[in-house]
Parts: structure tokens; C-alpha cells; sequence
């Protein structure tokens, strides 16, 4: 059959140069529809599909769980991670729905207590979740190869050419200044290994700025961890912060 298909496609090329030509452009379409991992539904249809995938594996077969979330949410965990694409922390966890109440940001940070500032996008989410959800943990993931911590090591103070971004990294200051103390002298990669870890102990220290997160910490009703994960190595690390740092596990 294909020795078939392959001497009709030989005779047609050879005798037809438009019918060649025509093959060409059907088998580049369809090189790249099926083999460059491109697909013809376009980028919006890829999230359709998603969905159908999600709703026919996972919605439709757990009514039990979607029944109970329709009533509420009882997250344990609030998660404050980095915007980037490749660290989704309900991808690396497997949590389910419900599971964790989530914050992205560029840079996985948490500003310090500062009532009444600005827009505060990540201080209304923690107030909800410590008030109202009572979430048991928080924990701040740093990554390896963080773009905005990057530009945390990288920028001088003041300096810089975005609308907000430098603005918001300012927020990690003591960790680019505790870079610089310890690692100034390496390569910017050494730099940024340093100050994501330690970028995610400022956010940590931040975090118990706030009063009504410290007074659970100290209730031991709310206990908060840094995590790091390191998709180049492919590992986790976790480590409780109380008031100082302690405990450090690795997976
Ligand atoms: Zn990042």
C-alpha cells in the first residue's frame, strides 16, 4: 500500500510540477502541525483543549470533591511563588483544588507590613488567608534561573528602565545587599544562586511584620517555611523559618 502511495506521488511529481508544488506546501503544513508540536487550534484553543482534558480527567470524575469546594475552600497551605512559567507550584506539587491558597509574583516577593500602602495585591491575599482561610502554613518559593532576582543582582539602586519592575525587586534590597556582602566578588550566576535563597529569607522576615501573622507564628497556630526549587537539578528544598532559620530538608 505504501509502495503504492509512494509510486502515484513519484509518477504525479514527476509528470505535474504545480501538482509538486502543491505537495510541498501540504507536507510542510503538515510537518508543522504534527511534528513541531505547533498545533492548528492556535494558542487560545490550546486552553480549550486543556480544559476538556481537565474537566473530563479530573472535574468529572471527582464530584465528591468538586461538590464539597462548590460549599467552600479550607486550603492548609498559602504558597507565594514566582510568576515564572516553568515553577507553577500546583504542577511541581500535584496539589488538588483547594489544596493551596496561591500568590505569583515576579520574583516571589513579600513586601514588609505597610498598612494602608498603595495597591497591596500580596497583602490582601495573606490577610484572607491567615484571617479568614486560616491557613496552617505559608510557604515562599524561590528558583533557580529567577529572572527578576536577576535583575535584583544586576541593577544598581535607582537605576533601571521598566515601569515597575525595579520598583517592586527593591522589595529584596537586604538580600541583594547580603549578596554582595557574601558572593559580591563571583559571577553573576554564583550572585543569584545566593540571592534567590536568601531573597526568599527577606520575604520570610517580611512576612512576620505583620502582626497578625506573627501573633499565630508565635501561637504556633501558623508555622512558615522558604522553599527553593531547582528545576536545573531537578530538586526541592524546604526549611521552617521561626525567627531564625532552621530545620532545612531536601527532596
Ligand atoms: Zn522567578
Amino acid at each position: 500500500m505504501a509502495a503504492s502511495l509512494n509510486q502515484k506521488v513519484d509518477a504525479l511529481v514527476k509528470s505535474n510540477p504545480e501538482a509538486a508544488k502543491k505537495l510541498e506546501e501540504t507536507i510542510a503544513a503538515l510537518e508543522k502541525t504534527y511534528l513541531s508540536g505547533e498545533s492548528a487550534e492556535g494558542p487560545i484553543g490550546r486552553l480549550g483543549r486543556g480544559f476538556q482534558t481537565f474537566k473530563s480527567n479530573v472535574y468529572d470524575k471527582d464530584s465528591a470533591l468538586f461538590d464539597k469546594l462548590k460549599t467552600g475552600q479550607w486550603p492548609k497551605y498559602m504558597i507565594i511563588a514566582c510568576s515564572d512559567s516553568r515553577v507553577d507550584p500546583a504542577t511541581i506539587f500535584g496539589l488538588n483544588p483547594g489544596e493551596a491558597f496561591m500568590v505569583r509574583n515576579v520574583a516571589n516577593m513579600v513586601p514588609a507590613w505597610e498598612p494602608k500602602g498603595g495597591y497591596p495585591s500580596v497583602s490582601s491575599a495573606l490577610e484572607y488567608a491567615v484571617k479568614h482561610l486560616k491557613v496552617e502554613h505559608i510557604i515562599v518559593i524561590g528558583h533557580r534561573l529567577c529572572g527578576g532576582i536577576k535583575a535584583l543582582v544586576t541593577t544598581e539602586e535607582g537605576q533601571g528602565s521598566h515601569d515597575f519592575i525595579e520598583n517592586w525587586l527593591e522589595i529584596g534590597k537586604p538580600a541583594r545587599a547580603a549578596t554582595k556582602a557574601v558572593s559580591g566578588s563571583d559571577e553573576v550566576d554564583e550572585q543569584c544562586k545566593f540571592c534567590e535563597k536568601e531573597s526568599v529569607n527577606v520575604s520570610l522576615t517580611n512576612l512576620l511584620s505583620y502582626p497578625w501573622v506573627k501573633e499565630k507564628v508565635v501561637g504556633k497556630k501558623l508555622s512558615i517555611h522558604g522553599g527553593f526549587y531547582d528545576f536545573v537539578e531537578g530538586s526541592f528544598q524546604v526549611w521552617d523559618f521561626e525567627l531564625n532559620v532552621s530545620h532545612s530538608q531536601k527532596f
